[in-house]
Order: structure tokens, then sequence, then C-alpha cells
């Protein structure tokens, strides 16, 4: 029979189990702690240190596997980007990504929602694949265990999350509210509330439904434009959620959390990179003490509409940062990260599945 794996289990449900086999209860927060900073059998490594009952531990073993999802490829740029591909119990994959933070010793993440994604953005690799279904709160999971254990033996310490990989994590709000505590808390994952940030295409409900989940993570706008009609033609969702009323939803969240919303903005050559198109973004972020984050693209290749975006040029992208700080916004500048490697969101996805099935429509960048 096909056991069931440790990371679908809250601490809760295992403290039931644990009582069922005549065990303490209260062993289950500090089993699941073992797990979650190991990644590995917490047998093992609880053996190691005699923390728990012999019999408890092979009951364990025998009861639960590690893993659903098994690391089948590793990609890793010169820049030291590190794409990870998963594969899961069901055969299909997801990426997740480990990226070298500012200081040498520390490292950040980047974890996918969804296999697939229903949002169809233009410039987007995994949008060429469609969606498959939502990822489950222990899938999600098992790629912070994997991009934690992947940052330790490259001497890092993973020390951020963004949900930004494939999908829309607020179409997945269930098993992201379920996953993201387990991630979080000092009693489990441990990586610290602060240290997550949730990043969106603009999906209101969902923004107001994380701003009334009361967890006290980041909250980042993927915007790409300063008009609706633009970003209509870059994001599908945009036809639906106006910016006005995502700007809105924003500043509800970023009133109860008291830290300042993020603006994702993807430069792309001709499209939205115009001096015009800053002081536009300029005004509409005025007075809202958000920060705008200026992404350089990767490129995924022809778009879905036939479209061959192109990153603006290093000048350009300097004329587009500067314009915004005239405008008095606060602005980060983010090179492109693993360019060598498919590191947009979806290509080593895309490119494992043709390689394996070239008739394979499969994905691309999140
Ligand atoms: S950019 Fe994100 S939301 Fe848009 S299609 Fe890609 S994965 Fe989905």
């Amino acid at each position: 029979m096909k056991r069931a794996a440790l990371s679908d289990l809250d601490p809760t449900t295992l403290a039931r189990h644990l009582s069922d086999w005549g065990h303490k209860p209260g062993h289950a927060n500090r089993i699941l702690r073992a797990y979650y900073e190991t990644g590995d059998s917490p047998g093992r490594e609880a053996a190691a240190s005699h923390r728990f009952p012999k019999e408890l531990l092979a009951r364990l073993e025998a009861e639960f596997t590690t893993r659903s999802s098994e690391l089948i490829a590793r990609q890793e740029s010169s820049d030291g980007t590190v794409k990870l591909l998963l594969r899961l119990a069901d055969g299909r994959t997801i990426e997740s990504v480990l990226m070298p933070a500012f200081r040498p010793d520390r490292a950040a993440g980047c974890l996918s929602t969804q296999v697939g994604c229903a949002m169809g953005c233009d410039f987007c690799a995994t949008a060429k694949s469609g969606f498959e279904r939502n990822l489950t709160a222990g899938e999600i999971l098992e790629q912070f265990l994997a991009l934690r254990i992947e940052a330790r033996r490259l001497g890092r310490r993973l020390q951020t999350l963004v949900f930004m990989g494939m999908g829309e994590p607020l179409l997945n709000l269930d098993s992201l509210l379920t996953a993201i505590p387990r991630i979080a808390d000092n009693t489990l994952g441990g990586l610290g509330w602060r240290q997550i940030t949730v990043s969106t295409v603009g999906i209101v409900p969902g923004i107001e439904a994380l701003t009334a989940s009361g967890l006290n993570v980041n909250l980042a706008i993927s915007l790409h434009a300063p008009d609706d009609e633009t970003r209509a033609g870059l994001l599908p969702p945009g036809k639906r959620h106006r910016i006005d009323d995502i700007l809105a939803a924003a500043d509800r969240f970023q009133a109860t959390r008291g830290r300042p919303v993020t603006i994702q903005y993807c430069l792309l050559s001709g499209v939205n990179d115009s001096i015009e198109q800053a002081q536009a973004l300029g005004r509409l972020l005025e007075g809202r003490r958000m920060h705008v984050n200026l992404l350089r693209y990767n490129s995924t290749g022809t778009s879905l509409r036939g479209m061959n975006y192109q990153a603006s040029d290093d000048t350009v992208a300097e004329a587009f940062a500067q314009a915004l700080k005239g405008e008095g916004l606060v602005v980060h500048s983010r090179r492109s990260r693993g360019p060598e490697i498919d590191a947009a969101c979806g290509q080593l996805r895309r490119r494992e599945a043709t390689d394996r099935k070239p008739s394979a429509s499969v994905p691309g960048q999140g």
C-alpha cells in the first residue's frame, strides 16, 4: 500500500496518529520540526539524538514516506542560481529556484504553487502549458525542504522565500494558507513570517483573502504596465482586475501589515519601458509608500500572442529607474538570474518534457 508523506501532516493530525499508536501526542511538533530541519527522515535524525522512543520512530518510518516528490534535474548557473525540477507522485513536474542573496552565506528561494498556470501571461513560459492542477500544501512544503537542502549543500542558509514560481498563488489559497504557517512558524519550518513574500498577478479577491488571513507575510503585485490597456495585453487577468482595484486591495493589505507592498515591473523593450510610462507609474503610486522592483526579462521565445519580447537595454532600464526615483519612489533594479540555465519559470520543465516526449507542449516563465 502506498504510504502517505510526512509533508502532508499538520501537527494535530500527527498527534492523533501518535496517540492512536500509544505514544505521547506531544512528540508531534518536535518530530515535524526535526523533519523540516533536515528535510530527511525524522527517524534517523531523531534516533541520533535519542529524543524519541525507538518503536515510535520505526512506526513512523513504516507508516509515512519523507517525500511524495523527487528531485529529477538540477541546473546551476554561473551566477550561482540553481533551478530544481521535482517530479510529483502523479508524474507531473514543477520547478523551484534558489538564488544567491547579497550575503555570500545566504540564499533566496522561489516556489511554485500550481502545475502549469491558467493566467496566460503573454511573456511567460509557464503560461504555454496551461493549467494542470493545484499543488497540495505538502508539495509546496517539499519544495521548501528541497531548497533548504540545496542551500546547505552550497554553504548557504535559505533566508527568504517568494511564491513567484509556476502558478498564481492566490488561486490556490487553501494550500498556500496551509503551507505558509508550516514553513514560517518557529515551532516548525522556522523561516520566519517576514521572510516570506506572496507574489500575485493581481487577483483582487485573493489579495483580500490574504489580508483577512492575518498571515504576517509580504505582498508583491506583478503590475508590469501603468495602464489597464497595456497591462491587459500582457496579462489577461488585467481584463478582470483593473489597476485601481488591485492597488486599492494592496493599500488595505499594506495598512494591516504596516510594511510596503512591492510592485513588480518587468521591463520589456518598446512595450512598457518609456519615460512617459515611468511617470504614469509614478503618478499611480504617489503617496502609497510602495516599492518598485524593476525586473530584467529572461527571453522565453515566441509568446502566446506571437510576440518576441526583448529585455530593455541597460540605458533604457536605468533611465526608467531614474524617472521613477524622480517621482519620489523607492526603486530596486533586479538583474536577470541564470539566463544560461532556463532560469525563467517553466523553461527547464518545458525542456525536460520536450526531451522525454518530443511532441509535448509544455511550459515557461513566472
Ligand atoms: S507570470 Fe505567473 S501568473 Fe502569469 S502565467 Fe506565468 S506563472 Fe502564471
